[in-house]
């Protein structure tokens, strides 16, 4: 059956890939968003409504106006530096806000969400391979305020029935493409987009943070996941939770790591541009190596990245990063 889906947060990255994704599969799709760093025009994919999901007054409005089977939420502040210097700033956006989402899903009788976690909620690695049994012990305020929503969904469960999954990104990188909509942040600090832009000369050198990490060439490892392989995981987790209670989390990545110079090879490789860069010293709050284990999510989810190379997810994230220079 077709669904109605509120999808907070969807004028941002993977939220408008959602929306598109939901959109072209007939699903119906509204998107919440304050604008505070997504892009009116990444909303093309369905009605936009334009609030903060922290204000009660507004959600009442919204959910009193449409019948949504399921929340998608991809609000919050997300960048691990910003939130070691303004912790109240992230645990009020990803928590305080969430948990008003959550309120007024519940007085709405809405009893399923899909939410965006991340890989940092375990923190330092204590394996090659991430799967969902690693401990949790978040190393910033960023992966701490994630962690604290999913224990929230999970208290949630138990105590108003409310079904949920947890998607733990590792890497997102990519766009759709047609490139049509990208992802594009202000200040970018995300590898890919800043590589690209250093090909394409729309941005300065790269700074490599450190290459002297414990890794094989010393630059730090990472599983890169394309953006509509997360959006397929997340309409497949939404059917999952048509059969399922409780309160789940899977984390997705491809399994394969890439050094930030195989990232820069291949960047330079897809584009034929030579990137300038300087090595610079480490970036507070990096660790050396995150790679995912999804097994649970191909098995329970049945999902299988269509991207498992980094070439092609470059590739695309390169046209719209060149859509955007002209
Ligand atoms: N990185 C880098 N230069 C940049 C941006 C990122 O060297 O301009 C490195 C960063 O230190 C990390 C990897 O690239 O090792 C991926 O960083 P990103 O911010 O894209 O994602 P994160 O892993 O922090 O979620």
């Amino acid at each position: 059956a077709k669904k109605h889906v509120l999808v907070c947060g969807g004028a941002g990255y993977i939220g408008s890939h959602m929306a598109r994704w939901l959109a072209e599969r007939d699903h119906r799709v509204t998107v919440l968003d304050d604008l505070s760093t997504g892009h009116r025009e990444a909303v093309r994919w369905g009605e936009l409504v334009e609030a903060d999901i922290g204000d009660a007054d507004a959600l009442d409005r919204v959910f009193g106006n449409a019948r949504f089977d399921a929340v998608m939420h991809f609000c919050a502040r997300s960048l691990v530096g910003e939130s070691v210097a303004d912790p109240y700033a992230y645990y009020t956006s990803n928590v305080g806000s969430t948990l008003v989402l959550l309120q007024a899903m519940r007085r709405h009788g809405v009893d399923r969400l899909v939410f965006s976690s991340t890989a940092a909620v375990f923190g330092q690695p204590q394996s090659a391979r991430i799967d969902e049994d690693h401990p949790r012990q978040p190393i910033n305020p960023y992966g701490a305020s994630k962690a604290m929503v999913e224990r929230i969904l999970a208290d949630a469960a138990t105590a108003y029935g409310l079904r949920s999954v947890a998607l733990r990104y590792f890497n997102a990188a990519g766009a759709s493409p047609d490139g049509v909509i990208g992802e594009s942040h202000a200040p970018e600090t995300h590898l890919v987009p800043n590589v690209l832009r250093a090909a394409l000369g729309t941005g300065p050198a790269l700074k490599v943070f450190g290459d002297d990490w414990p890794t094989p060439d010393g630059t730090c490892v990472r599983d890169y996941v394309h953006v509509d392989d997360l959006a397929d995981a997340h309409l497949r987790a939404l059917d999952f939770l048509d059969a399922q209670a409780g309160a789940h989390a899977f984390n997705l990545g491809n399994g394969t790591g890439f050094s930030v110079r195989e990232v820069i090879a291949a960047a330079e490789a897809v584009s034929g541009r030579a990137i300038p860069y300087s090595i610079e010293p480490r970036r507070a709050g990096d660790p050396a190596v995150l790679v995912a284990a999804s097994d649970r999510a191909r098995a329970a989810l049945g999902w299988r990245p269509a991207y498992d190379r980094l070439e092609p997810i470059i590739e695309t994230a390169l046209r719209w990063h060149a859509a955007q220079s002209f």
